[in-house]
Formats: C-alpha cells, structure tokens, sequence
C-alpha cells in the first residue's frame, strides 16, 4: 500500500513543506517551512552562518576525539542538501560554511 505524507509549514499550514533542523545554543530544532518560510528561515541566518565561525571543541580528559568535523556530518549533508535543492550558492567552501554554521549554533 503506497503511502504519501503531506507536510504542512509550522508557520502558515501551507503546504507543501519540508522538514530543516538548525541548532542555537545546545538545542536543535526542526521545524516544518514552505519555500517562503524556508526563505525567510536561511534569510535570517545567512549573517549569521557567513560570519559564524568554528568553536574549539571542549576536551574530555582521558578522552580521545577519534576525528575532528564528523560530529554533525548527518545534519551537515541535510543542509547541504536543502542548500543544493534550493540553489543557495556559498563562497567558495560549501562544507566550511555549512560546518561554521553547524558548530556555531
Ligand atoms: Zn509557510
């Protein structure tokens, strides 16, 4: 049985919409946006995510990191993704931006 889900924008019910996770802070979010509200959403960040930088990560004593960078890659290839499906062009470091905004948030 074929099954299709219709995702509603949290913002207007609009549909239809897509699921995008951001972080601030500790705490990440996901919520649902329509294309404008998508818009607005990278609008509001894009400041941020272009003067964002990456912060040390805290070391755990006796504990080694076995790679650096890795820690978000899944949500990482998720904004990759909504970037490339919505042909939002970075300078010349995709992953770097996306990583800054990422570990700054
Ligand atoms: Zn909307």
């Amino acid at each position: 049985m074929a099954r299709r889900v219709i995702i509603a924008c949290d913002i207007c019910e609009t549909e239809p919409a897509t699921s995008q996770q951001f972080g601030f802070g500790e705490a990440k979010f996901e919520v649902d946006v329509c294309l404008e509200h998508g818009s607005a959403l990278q609008d509001a960040l894009q400041p941020y995510i272009d003067k964002g930088r990456v912060p040390e990560e805290p070391r755990v004593p006796g504990v080694r990191s076995k790679a650096t960078g890795t820690k978000s890659d899944s949500m990482t290839k998720e904004i990759k993704e909504w970037a490339k499906a919505k042909n939002i062009k970075h300078n010349d470091n995709p992953s770097s931006d996306i990583n800054q905004y990422n570990e700054s948030h």
